[in-house]
């Protein structure tokens, strides 16, 4: 798979989300010569590298595998699923008008199973959609009411807004957004809710990664137990849509199963 190319700035936070998530940090070794090449480093060397700031460190890693660390902090994680014959495919950041009709039908010509990681605010705006979902037989995750990214906001404020959330869903899973959250938030929230993270990252939003990309991500990885996160939303359309039916296609293959999250 050829490396891929960030056209961000490299932030420092984007740096240690890649620390934290175990994400591979790739760097252009040979600039300006025919030899290009990349070559993985540590997130912590990449802090120090001198162009850091430029556009020639990139990231590329659908597997997640979170290292000890991580499941250390973050003790309620759960990244996959222990399923002999399930896997579990995920929709974030919908319900949204257009796409998510198109995943439903999708997933409807080969009976698989999903779990939506719907926001609050568009439940609220588009309570029939939420609802065809609802009749499909899909499970249905708190994705918090507003979309925040927990390191901004208070506990207090970051729990009300995934508890807001709960008054329409009334669920018992819940995912965060951007993965960003704080220990605290976790522990406050574990109590309560599964929290569901994924070892597949479809990266179906993002620009520098193309279709077949995105697809071939997901496959490569396509295993029993697999939470594979994809996007329910306008921006993720164009990857999320090549890579869903040929993905489908593959889990039939492997004699799997798509299955809803139920823990
Ligand atoms: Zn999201």
């Amino acid at each position: 798979m050829p490396a891929e190319k960030s056209n961000a700035i490299f932030t420092k936070k984007r740096l240690i989300i890649c620390y934290v998530y175990n994400i591979q940090i790739y760097t252009k070794v040979g600039k300006n010569s025919v030899y290009t090449k990349y070559i993985p480093i540590s997130a912590k060397k990449a802090l120090h590298l001198p162009n850091i700031w430029d556009n020639s460190t990139f990231t590329r890693r659908m597997k997640i595998n979170p290292g000890r660390l991580i499941r250390h902090i973050f003790p309620d994680m759960i990244w996959e699923i222990d399923d002999r014959d399930g896997v579990f495919l995920t929709f974030d950041d919908g319900p949204t008008p257009g796409i998510t009709e198109w995943i439903l039908a999708t997933l409807k010509q080969d009976d698989a199973k999903a779990t939506f990681f719907v926001l609050g605010k568009n439940v609220e705006m588009y309570p029939d959609l939420y609802q065809k979902i609802l009749d499909a037989g899909h499970k249905i995750g708190n994705h918090t009411y507003s979309h925040q990214k927990g390191w901004r906001m208070s506990l207090e404020s970051y729990v009300e807004d995934v508890d807001f959330a709960d008054t329409l869903l009334h669920t018992d899973l819940f995912r965060p957004p951007y993965a960003q959250v704080t220990p605290t938030q976790m522990r406050v929230l574990g109590q309560r809710y599964k929290i569901i993270m994924w070892n597949i990252l479809s990266r179906d939003y993002a620009r520098t990664v193309s279709p077949t990309q995105c697809y071939k991500g997901v496959v490569k990885h396509l295993a029993p137990g697999a939470i594979i996160a994809f996007h329910d939303s306008e921006k993720s359309f164009r990857n999320m849509s090549y890579a869903l039916p040929r993905v489908l296609e593959r889990v039939k293959e492997l004699g799997l199963r798509c299955k809803i999250i139920e823990l």
